[in-house]
């Protein structure tokens, strides 16, 4: 990243943050140079090709998986920005492993073993959504796979 002062191109980033209303994470920076500091914003690019349960495609849209992670996370120790910063953690996973295409089975698991780590009511409640269970049975199973530690966290 060059500095916009004096054109180096090394720079420490000072502070890591997900901007307001935007997808875009915010970096202060400290240029090692002449010390100015400047602020950037990194927004994630990713072309990515949803498979949908019917067969059809969709782009991946990074906001659809935050609204998504949003719902779940609601009334959950998660804050925004922990979402966002998971959003942004999955998509950056996802343009590394190189993938065109994606299955919404897969990238919802993807998100739930990500939502389990941060939050267990939220990852069952993203569950009870991205596998449609059909009865109580389902949820229950899901459930028990939880193991005792995580509920105490
Ligand atoms: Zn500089």
């Amino acid at each position: 990243m060059k500095c916009p002062f004096c054109g180096d191109e090394e720079s420490k980033v000072t502070d890591s943050r997900s901007a307001n209303d935007t997808n875009a994470i915010r970096r202060r920076r400290e240029c090692l140079s002449c010390e100015c500091r400047f602020t950037t914003f990194e927004t994630v690019d990713i072309s990515l090709q949803v498979c949908k349960r019917d067969g059809s495609y969709e782009d991946f849209h990074l906001e659809k998986l935050i609204k998504g992670l949003d719902a779940a996370s609601r009334h959950t120790r998660i804050s925004r920005d922990q979402v966002r910063d998971l959003a942004s953690t999955i998509a950056s996973e996802l343009m590394e492993s190189q993938k065109r295409e994606i299955d919404t089975t897969k990238l919802g698991e993807i998100v739930m073993e990500k939502l389990r780590t941060l939050d267990t009511v939220a990852y069952i409640r993203f569950a009870c959504v991205y596998r449609r269970f059909k009865d109580v049975d389902e949820i229950m199973d899901a459930i028990q796979t939880i193991t005792p530690e995580e509920v105490k966290k």
